[in-house]
């Protein structure tokens, strides 16, 4: 029997992922629980890679016309009840204020005083508050179309979280869009999915399937739900990022019209769309392995970290100058359009500086020694490969070829997570053969199921819901690419035009 590898994560991601995943962001240092349930503390590290996720994303916006704009967290509770299936889909978790003071109570604690007349709500999304301005900037054909976006945080009061993937409150943009056609606005519905798709895949080496939501997976309000999905080391899906098309729906709620060329007046119509903070779980599930996380290059907070080993107390100064001109060398070069990050770790603390780094999935350590300046050389580890694998390499090639192989390794993390993807995803025929996909065959592993099975589903609700029931299983999207072919509902037998995407889904 071979011996178990020791991990820097325990339990590993085989023996409880769900486990796994709490310990790796706790020993990735990009996050923590806060002493408020439900809601995190991201730290520098996590931080970091936030900005380069919504910096990205932010150019890929301006790009297409959008700019960004600042709405209030507070929402009047009447807004909300404006657009009936919209409350229906986020009152449960409404965070309501309802007092604006607190005084000394009878026993000296401080409680709430002064109830509001009308309570208000912290955003759960923004549509409402946003509709109610689009209402008062829009009055002509000539004010479309009005492209905006706002950097913010929502509150969404979940009973079940865990960070990064469901918190209370989390860190997100939600693009709004109004129209003069409904054609408009469903083209820039689908260009906001494939900025989506472009992040996920170019940036986060995240493959994903674009698809649509069928009717009961849709964003409460809209007419059509557009997604990304894709899969984590447990087969599950992760929604990663949506875009809606509102009709008019949202536009009549907060009458938002607009005169025609015509002189007639209609109501606007309008999109939403949106990514959070969530994307960085998405990361973690997607590239992370039993030492830590795994960063693409393209967003990491730093690409490089420099360890210089001192044994004697003579190397300290020529490690260090030798370090710091490295240091200067590989920053003046780029990757991906910006500098390469440097970090330098002088800490005393031996090995445990190495898997400090190797758990915060930096993409590439360095170690330099007596032995490596005498040699003009670097002894480099590579994050995508095993830990024990460390090469030696000629320390000026290394600086010019530090961008080449910061790309090699996004591109390797991308071609795994495909095939980790391909690997796990079937055509499925037939009831039986569907039902067992998703029926876990080790009750010691429940967490661990079929993947993603592309079967055909004949468009009713009680077969979606009956599946989602029974299996706990939901459909991710019906693809966009998809080819049609005829085929029978894995449920009923009913004929389909289409194969959809079925999985487990966080
Ligand atoms: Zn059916």
């Amino acid at each position: 029997m071979a011996k178990k590898e020791k991990t820097a994560i325990t339990p590993t991601r085989e023996e409880d992922y769900p486990e796994w995943y709490q310990q790796v962001v706790k020993a990735s240092d990009l996050a923590e629980r806060s002493p408020v349930r439900g809601c995190m503390v991201i730290k520098p590290w996590g931080y970091t890679l936030w900005e380069n996720i919504s910096r990205s994303l932010d150019d890929m916006f301006k790009a297409t016309g959008v700019k960004n704009a600042y709405f209030p967290l507070f929402i009047p509770l009447n807004f909300l009840q404006r657009e009936a299936d919209h409350v229906e889909g986020f009152a449960k978790e409404c965070a309501v204020v309802t007092h604006h003071r607190l005084e000394k109570g009878p026993d000296g604690d401080l409680v709430p005083a002064g109830p509001l007349t009308e309570p208000l709500i912290v955003r759960p999304t923004s549509e409402t508050i946003i509709g109610e301005s689009f209402s008062k900037w829009i009055s002509s054909y000539r004010d479309l179309p009005l492209l905006i976006n706002q950097w913010a945080n929502v509150v969404r009061w979940e009973m079940r979280t865990r960070i990064f993937l469901r918190t209370s409150e989390f860190l997100w943009q939600e693009g709004h869009t109004a129209h003069a056609t409904a054609a408009e606005a469903e083209q820039r519905t689908r260009m906001m999915l494939d900025v989506y798709a472009d992040l996920a895949e170019n940036d986060l080496a995240m493959p994903v399937i674009k698809g649509r939501k069928s009717a009961a997976e849709r964003f409460p309000g809209a007419v059509d739900t557009l997604t990304i999905e894709a899969m984590m080391q447990d087969r599950k899906a992760l929604q990663a990022g949506t875009s809606h098309f509102l009709g008019q729906n949202f536009a009549r709620a907060s009458q938002i019209r607009f005169q025609t060329p015509e002189a007639t007046e209609e109501f606007a119509w309008t999109t939403s769309w949106g990514a959070s903070t969530r994307m960085i779980g998405g990361l973690i599930m997607t590239h992370g392995d039993d030492d830590g996380i795994v960063v693409p290059p393209k967003v990491a907070p730093a690409h490089i970290v420099l360890l210089p080993i001192v044994r004697k107390e003579a190397d300290r100064e020529p490690v260090a100058a030798y370090v710091e001109a490295l240091a200067a060398a590989l920053r003046d070069r780029t990757y991906a359009g910006k500098a390469i990050g440097v970090e330098v770790d002088n800490r005393d603390i031996g090995g445990a500086r190495g898997w400090d780094w190797i758990r915060k999935g930096i993409p590439i350590r360095v170690e330099v020694g007596p032995r490596d300046i005498a040699n003009q050389a670097v002894f480099l580890a590579r994050r995508d490969k095993s830990h024990r694998e460390k090469t030696a390499m000629d320390r000026n090639r290394f600086v010019d070829e530090a961008p080449v192989i910061l790309e090699d390794i996004q591109r390797q993390l991308y071609e795994k997570a495909r095939t980790f993807r391909e690997t796990h995803s079937r055509r499925i025929d037939g009831k039986k053969d569907f039902w067992a996909f998703f029926t876990p065959k080790n009750p010691e592993a429940p967490e661990i199921h079929g993947g993603f099975a592309w079967s055909h589903w004949c468009g009713s609700e009680d077969c979606e819901s009956r599946i989602k029931e029974e299996l706990g299983v939901t459909i991710r999207c019906i693809p966009l690419a998809a080819e049609p072919e005829k085929g029978g509902c894995v449920c009923c037998a009913q004929t389909s035009d289409q194969r959809v995407v079925f999985a487990k889904a966080y």
